[in-house]
């Protein structure tokens, strides 16, 4: 982080965020608001690994069960040394907003542990993600909590993180498979969810953009630059490449390139893939060329002149100290968090379009919902099926939220958190009465 950024607490973010929406609540929904500014339940674990040298260590984990009004509670676990428990609050909390703005019937959780996963060995992540599952095994189930990846968490850990979970309960395999979404094909997870938030992402932008009418200078292709290529940013670099955007420049946590004449991501993959980082990966057209790109670190990628901007890595990363250098039109804020409030405000001031996370990567949660409901039937749905449904539910969420926003006058985040709020408070009035 450099020197004028703040370690800003996302919690806090996220009640904020909160509290601004509260105003176009009714007298009755504001009355229930209290039930969203904490969550139902945090638990907090240590988990003993026996390491390869022998020697046992602890790792702290957390799981935060925000909120369940609509559903089980849903959301993934992040690896990271940076993990707190605000942090996982935050996460648990936007996913329970996330759910409600997309019309999924899902509350919301989260999970972390604090570790960083690039010391470990494979069999160390095995033991720890084995670990995880046993220290909270009775607070999860198909309809109880249902886990995802996350930052650093993938298919091969939801994996193993299911097998344990069988072990230790007994009884139907295929429903207890339910219990975590965004396992690999072959383990009983669905087709397109890897794929699912890039893609969700762009239907979106798509969605937005036909409101906005954001068009090209003549003769271009509209540029984006996308901070973070993991999961989320290198599929959605993927898709808004086939899409005719020209994503010129990228980055992971060692630093970013920058390649004017627009990346091949599948190449720049590879090359990341190889070289274990991205700086050298100056992929363009069919090949990588050393002439084609500059190295350019994660600030500055922020501040390149590009139509849309792409945060898909962590929180806070715009926020009052460098929001003045933005220069995007559009921002599609993949990551969760990625826009602190203060920065938020002066975007809204700027008319700068931010396409807020509770709505542009809700792709993600929309097809492990697909998984968790096949997984329920014993059904399979075709890749075809699946994208189809995504498309739809992201446009007609994206749709909402544009509409709302333009006649309460608020920024789309506002518009989402209002339509997500009255339907999470609406289920709880309706169970008292
Ligand atoms: P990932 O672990 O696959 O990738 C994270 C990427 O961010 C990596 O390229 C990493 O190098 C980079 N990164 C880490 N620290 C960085 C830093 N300080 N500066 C720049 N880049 C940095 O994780 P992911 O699944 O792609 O998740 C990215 C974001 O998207 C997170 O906010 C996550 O909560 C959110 N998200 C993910 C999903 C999903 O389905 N995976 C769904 C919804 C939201």
């Amino acid at each position: 982080m450099s020197a004028n950024m703040k370690a800003i607490n996302p919690f806090i973010s996220a009640q904020t965020q909160l509290a601004k929406a509260a105003s176009w609540l009714n007298a009755n929904e504001q009355q229930k608001l209290e039930l969203l500014k904490y969550p139902q339940r945090i638990i907090e674990v240590m988990i003993p690994v026996n390491m390869d040298d022998g020697v046992t260590k602890f790792f702290r984990g957390y799981r935060v069960q925000y909120n369940n009004s609509r559903g089980p509670y849903k959301g993934g676990i992040r690896f990271h040394e940076q993990v707190t428990l605000e942090e996982v609050q935050a996460l648990a909390f936007w996913m329970t907003i996330k759910c409600a703005v997309v019309g999924v019937p899902m509350g919301g959780g989260k999970g972390g542990i604090v570790v960083d996963p690039k010391k470990l060995s494979q069999t160390e992540l095995e033991r720890l993600s084995r670990g995880y599952v046993r220290a909270l095994s009775d607070c999860l189930g198909p309809d109880l909590d249902i886990p995802a990846p996350d930052v650093n968490t993938n298919a091969k850990i939801m994996a193993w993180m299911v097998d344990e979970f069988i072990k230790i309960r007994s009884g139907d395999r295929q429903e207890l498979r339910a219990t975590f979404t965004g396992k690999s094909v072959a383990d009983g997870g669905s087709e397109g969810r890897e794929e699912a938030t890039g893609l969700g992402g762009l239907y979106a932008l798509q969605t937005i953009l036909e409101e906005v009418k954001l068009a090209p200078k003549s003769g271009r292709k509209l540029t984006v630059a996308i901070q973070g290529f993991g999961n989320v940013g290198f599929n959605i670099a993927k898709f808004l490449t086939a899409a005719g955007y020209q994503v010129v420049a990228v980055s992971d946590s060692r630093g970013g390139i920058w390649v004017p004449d627009g990346i091949n991501p599948q190449l720049t993959q590879d090359c990341k893939q190889k070289n274990g980082y991205l700086a050298g990966c100056y992929c363009s057209g069919t090949v990588c060329d050393l002439q084609k790109g500059k190295v350019i670190s994660n600030e500055a990628l922020l501040e390149l002149p590009v139509d849309i901007l792409v945060p898909a890595a962590l929180e806070s990363v715009i926020q009052k100290a460098n929001v003045g250098k933005i220069q995007a039109r559009v921002i599609l804020e993949m990551a969760n968090g990625a826009l602190a409030p203060e920065a938020d405000q002066i975007l809204e001031k700027r008319h700068t379009v931010v396409i807020p996370d509770v709505l542009a990567n809700s792709g993600g949660v929309i097809v492990s919902t697909f998984e968790w409901e096949q997984n329920l039937k014993n059904a399979k749905w075709s890749k075809a099926q699946v994208n189809e449904r995504l498309k739809k539910q992201m446009q007609s969420a994206a749709f909402e939220v544009w509409q709302l926003a333009q006649k309460l006058k608020v920024d789309l985040r506002t518009a989402a958190f209002v339509i997500g709020l009255k339907r999470i408070l609406i289920p709880a009035q309706k169970k008292e009465g």
